[in-house]
């Protein structure tokens, strides 16, 4: 599940090149609906029946508030600014948040853990690019544990998964996951920052994947089936990601 997977199509405004994504879903029956998501891609949601030509009229028609939503959106995630890891900067862990601490210890006494609303970072060394190695290692270390438990969990729930398909995390810019044809689940460490549901969205999508390899209506159907509502989860998901994957 990507922020900006599937086919792009690139239409031209005046100066600008708007690329877009095409969602079919299945469960829409009128009008093309464009959403511009936080970190300005541009995806168009279009019922099934709808023709290439009449997504890219809907494009052009809507042309202007495209382009300057992209370029109000680009400007916001560039303005997200970067973490200092120093004390009272906010951390999330499953869609809580916690406020940093750091304190400086011995080597032998370093440690991470969350207490009473603190991520709380022991640590002999406490200059930004050695307090960012050390909680990035950490949320890798609780999203292998929590990923694999919940990858568990909704493999049993769903009939097409034998067993819990192998998984590895992969730092990535622009992407909650991906599910690769030969069965293994590709998923972003930095997810574990998000909420158990969007945790769960992303899982079931992926596993979807093991069913219907591309985003057919019938992946959407499948996806629906398993995991109704998920298009509220997805959203909220999206417009939280400038949060999730800055570090
Ligand atoms: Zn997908």
């Amino acid at each position: 599940m990507a922020l900006s997977e599937r086919n792009l199509s690139t239409l031209r405004y005046g100066d600008a090149n708007i690329v877009y994504s095409v969602r079919v879903n299945p469960a829409r029956h009128e009008r093309i609906a464009i959403h511009v998501h936080p970190d300005g891609a541009v995806e168009v949601e279009a019922p099934e029946d709808a023709s290439e030509e009449a997504i890219r009229k809907a494009v052009m028609k809507r042309a202007r508030w495209v382009v300057q939503h992209v370029t109000d959106a680009r400007k916001r995630f560039e303005h997200v600014l970067p973490r200092q890891y120093v004390s009272g900067e906010q951390a999330l862990y499953l869609g809580r948040r916690y406020m940093l601490k750091v304190v400086q210890v011995p080597k032998a006494e370093r440690s991470i853990k969350l207490k009473r609303g603190l991520l709380i970072v022991a640590s002999d060394s406490i200059d930004r690019s050695a307090l960012r190695a050390r909680i990035r290692a950490w949320y890798r270390l609780r999203a292998r544990d929590y990923f694999a438990g919940r990858i568990e969990a909704i493999s049993k729930a769903l009939p097409w998964v034998q067993e819990p398909p192998p998984f590895r995390l992969l730092d990535m810019k622009r992407q909650w996951g991906s599910c690769a044809t030969a069965g293994s689940v590709t998923l972003n460490p930095f997810l574990v920052k998000a909420p158990r549901e969007a945790i769960d969205y992303v899982i079931t999508h992926e596993l979807c994947h093991l069913r219907e390899h591309n985003h057919s209506p019938e992946f959407f159907r499948l996806l629906t089936r398993s995991m109704p509502g998920w298009e509220a989860i997805k959203s909220r998901l999206d417009h939280s990601a400038e949060i999730i994957l800055n570090d």
